[in-house]
C-alpha cells in the first residue's frame, strides 16, 4: 500500500509528523507538503510562479506551494505510482461545517478525490497541546476501512477528532456539515498613522443546529466522520430552476424566424 500524506499547516507541523508515523504501520508513506503554513488557502493553485520541490528525506518533500499544488505534484510527478490513499492533516483545529470551504486541509483531500485517489482530511479540535497520538490512531482506523472497503464515487471523508486522550474519546459518529456563525467577524482598528485597518477574525462561535451535526459529535467527545461529495449541485431544486430556461426563448425564436430555411444548420 502506498499512502500520500499532506497538510496545510506545513511540513514541520507535529500533526503531520504524528499522522505519517502512524500511517507507516499501514503502508509506504510519502509526505509531500507545503514548506510553510498555508492554512485557509482553500483550493488555490499556483499558476504564476514556478514551484520548487525540496527533498528533505526518504519519500519526504517540501513544496513552495499550496496543499492542492502538493497533491498535484505528488500524484502526477513525484510518486513512483499513484497512491492507494491520500490523508491530509492532522490539522491544528477543527474543520467543521462551513470551514470545509476555506480549509486547505480539506481541499487537499478534495483534489485527491478529483484525481481518483481515495482521500481523507483529518483535523483535531483545540489551539495548542494537541493529543495528536489519539487523532493519528483514529486516522489509522478509518484509513484501514477506506483501503478495505473503498469510497463511493466523488466522495471524500472529513474526520474531526476531539482533543482528548485516546481512551476518553467516545467513538465515531457519522455526521452532516453544520453552519458556523462568527460574531463580530470584522475587527476595525486604527493604526499609529490614524488610518483604519481590518482583521477578519471573530471569536465567539454559534452554530445553527441540524440533525447529526458534525460539531455535536465533538461536543459529545466523539470523532466526527462526514462523507463529502464533490458534486455541489443542488439536485433537489433543479425543476424549480428549469422554469428559468424560458429566458432563452425570444432569442431562439428570432433565430428560427430569420433563417426560416428548413434543413439549414442552426447556428
Ligand atoms: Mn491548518
Amino acid at each position: 500500500m502506498r499512502i500520500l500524506v499532506t497538510n496545510d499547516d506545513g511540513i514541520h507541523s507535529p500533526g503531520l509528523t504524528a499522522l505519517a508515523k502512524a500511517l507507516s504501520r499501514v503502508g509506504e508513506v510519502w509526505v509531500v507538503a507545503p514548506d510553510r503554513e498555508r492554512t485557509a488557502v482553500a483550493h488555490a493553485v499556483t499558476l504564476h510562479k514556478p514551484l520548487r520541490v525540496q527533498q528533505l528525506g526518504t519519500r519526504i518533500y517540501a513544496v513552495n506551494g499550496t496543499p492542492v499544488d502538493c497533491v498535484n505534484l505528488a500524484i502526477l510527478k513525484l510518486l513512483s505510482a499513484p497512491p492507494d490513499l491520500l490523508v491530509s492533516g492532522i490539522n491544528k483545529g477543527v474543520n467543521l461545517g462551513d470551514d470545509v470551504l476555506y480549509s486547505g486541509t480539506v481541499s487537499a483531500a478534495m483534489e485527491g478525490t478529483i484525481l481518483g485517489v481515495p482521500s481523507m482530511a483529518v483535523s483535531q479540535e483545540g489551539q495548542e497541546h494537541f493529543y495528536f497520538d489519539a487523532g493519528a490512531r483514529y486516522a489509522v482506523r478509518i484509513a484501514r476501512l477506506i483501503l478495505k472497503e473503498g469510497l463511493p464515487d466523488e466522495t471524500l471523508v472529513n474526520l474531526n477528532i476531539p482533543n482528548r486522550p485516546f481512551g476518553s474519546i467516545t467513538g465515531v459518529r457519522v455526521t452532516c456539515l453544520s453552519r458556523r456563525r462568527f460574531d463580530n467577524p470584522i475587527i476595525e482598528k486604527v493604526d499609529p498613522h490614524g488610518r483604519t485597518y481590518y482583521w477578519i477574525a471573530g471569536t465567539r462561535v454559534s452554530w445553527s443546529r441540524s440533525k447529526d451535526a458534525d460539531h455535536e459529535a465533538l461536543e459529545q467527545g466523539a470523532v466526527s466522520l462526514t462523507p463529502i461529495h464533490l458534486d455541489t449541485t443542488n439536485h433537489g431544486v433543479l425543476d424549480r430552476f428549469r422554469k428559468w430556461e424560458t429566458v432563452r426563448r425570444p432569442h431562439a425564436r428570432r433565430v428560427a424566424v430569420s433563417s426560416n430555411l428548413k434543413g439549414k444548420q442552426r447556428s
